[in-house]
């Protein structure tokens, strides 16, 4: 991690689990970013009160409002971060705020399988689109070649769960809308890689392992990986990923994994 020089990061679903690992831990770097923006719904709300302590001690952290539901919401982040930035680019943007619900072939509505994509796969499209810019930004004025997550890219926290060669726990969980919205993310990436390739951008969908936190711990089966492991590792591997990973799935380990 010691060469991983990212001058600005913005991390979607920062108000717990993984979103605030990443916060933390980007933090904690030797080299740590400019600025980190982490987002989460309701910056005044109870769930932001370990954001905002971490915001007391880290004068670069910035929190701002986002719910990746609400396209105004999407645009007004995207303002905010703008003008924090005056005038350079955001490198990196992680997309990882996500829901899932607890669901099977049988209990799946479709209120379930909408708000699940909405918030899984339009979300990430939507805050790729409006950051989108200041994305470009950066890679512009980056004298780095080829691609980089320190130069300008776009990291989508998906699941093994969505990949299709490997569903991954389909006997502990069938999760359906969620292993759905995954497998739409990781297409999400693809085009994301076929299209922003050219401007700069590296595209780039990552599994961060079963993990202890909210989501990872709801079907209550014994969780392998803490926060803070996936965490590292996804830190770890987001350095090494270049031109020749565009659009690739890989896990917090850097496996490449199968769509
Ligand atoms: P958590 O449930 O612990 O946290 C989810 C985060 O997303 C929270 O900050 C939550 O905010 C935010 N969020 C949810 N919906 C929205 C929304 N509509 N708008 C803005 N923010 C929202 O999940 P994890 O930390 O475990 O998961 C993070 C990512 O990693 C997800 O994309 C998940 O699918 C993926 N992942 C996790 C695994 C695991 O084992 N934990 C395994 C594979 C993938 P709030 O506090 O306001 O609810």
């Amino acid at each position: 991690m010691a060469g991983f020089n990212v001058r600005s990061v913005l991390v979607t679903g920062a108000s717990r689990g993984i979103g605030l690992g990443l916060a933390k831990q980007f933090l904690g770097k030797s080299n740590p970013p400019k600025w980190v923006f982490a987002t989460c719904r309701d910056p005044e709300g109870a769930q932001a009160q370990e954001l905002k302590t971490l915001a007391s001690r880290h004068p670069n952290l910035m929190i701002v409002a986002l719910e990746v539901t609400d396209p105004a919401s999407i645009k007004a982040a995207a303002a905010r971060v703008e003008e924090h930035l005056k005038g350079s680019g955001l490198n990196l943007l992680i997309n990882n705020a996500g829901i899932l619900r607890l669901n099977t072939l049988e209990s799946e509505t479709p209120e379930d399988m909408s708000l699940v994509y909405a918030t899984n796969v339009t979300g990430p499209l939507l805050v790729s689109q409006a950051f989108l810019p200041l994305l470009k930004k950066a890679a512009q004025g980056s004298p780095q070649p080829g691609l980089s997550c320190s130069k300008a890219a776009i990291v989508n926290m998906s699941s093994e769960g969505g990949s299709i060669t490997n569903p991954f726990a389909w006997q502990l969980g069938q999760v359906i809308s969620y292993r759905c919205s995954k497998a739409a993310l990781n297409m999400l990436t693809k085009c994301q890689s076929l299209g922003y390739g050219g401007d700069g951008i590296l595209s780039i969908a990552v599994h961060p392992g079963w993990v202890q936190t909210d989501m990872g711990s709801s079907a209550s089966h014994q969780v392998p990986l803490t926060v803070d492991m996936s965490v590292r590792g996804i830190l770890n591997v987001l350095p090494t990923l270049s031109e020749k990973d565009n659009g690739a799935f890989v896990d917090w380990e850097g496996k490449v994994l199968p769509w």
